[in-house]
């Protein structure tokens, strides 16, 4: 079923079956960047630019918030090297990293994932409609301590 409005709040999956699990499985090719125990790095077969990569952890699951710290750990090691390597290569020295949970946030696939996508000029790339509103002080201050709490910070 694909979700709508109509269907209510949408819940977002906790199990990731997709795609790059056939890709993590060798069912399907792609155009491997990088490997190592927790992490694969490839092509986008839709590039929104030249470069374009995707980082996926081994472990699946859908969303960014699901992850295991090691696994977020790992990812973390290894963007800024993969960021670095994709600048070297095509020469472009901007790029975005995205990354997308839920179908309202634009995730496609179910299978958490970063994006890094070279922004060689202003038409190529990443196009970001950004609406900013303005942050009233009284409501950032209990918005903050409220996740300040509840992250145990
Ligand atoms: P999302 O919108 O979920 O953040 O992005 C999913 C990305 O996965 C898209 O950019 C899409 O082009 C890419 N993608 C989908 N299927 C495949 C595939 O089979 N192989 C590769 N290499 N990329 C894929």
């Amino acid at each position: 079923m694909v979700w709508s409005p109509a269907h209510g709040p949408y819940k977002l999956p906790r199990m990731a079956d997709t795609i790059f699990s056939k890709i993590l499985r060798g069912d399907i090719p792609c155009h491997k960047v990088y490997e190592d125990d927790l992490i694969l790095a490839f092509l986008d077969i839709g590039p929104l630019s030249y470069g374009h990569t995707l980082i996926i952890p081994k472990e699946e699951v859908a969303t960014l918030d699901q992850l295991s710290d090691e696994t977020a750990a790992a990812i973390g090691r290894v963007l800024p090297r993969l960021c670095r390597a994709i600048r070297a290569v095509t020469g472009v020295e901007q790029f975005n990293v995205l990354q997308n949970n839920g179908p309202m946030a634009h995730q496609a696939v179910f299978h958490v994932h970063f994006h890094i996508i070279p922004k060689p000029s202003a038409d190529q790339g990443l196009g970001i409609e950004w609406r900013s509103k303005k942050l009233d002080p009284e409501e950032g201050a209990k918005l903050a301590a409220a996740l300040s709490k509840e992250i145990g910070g």
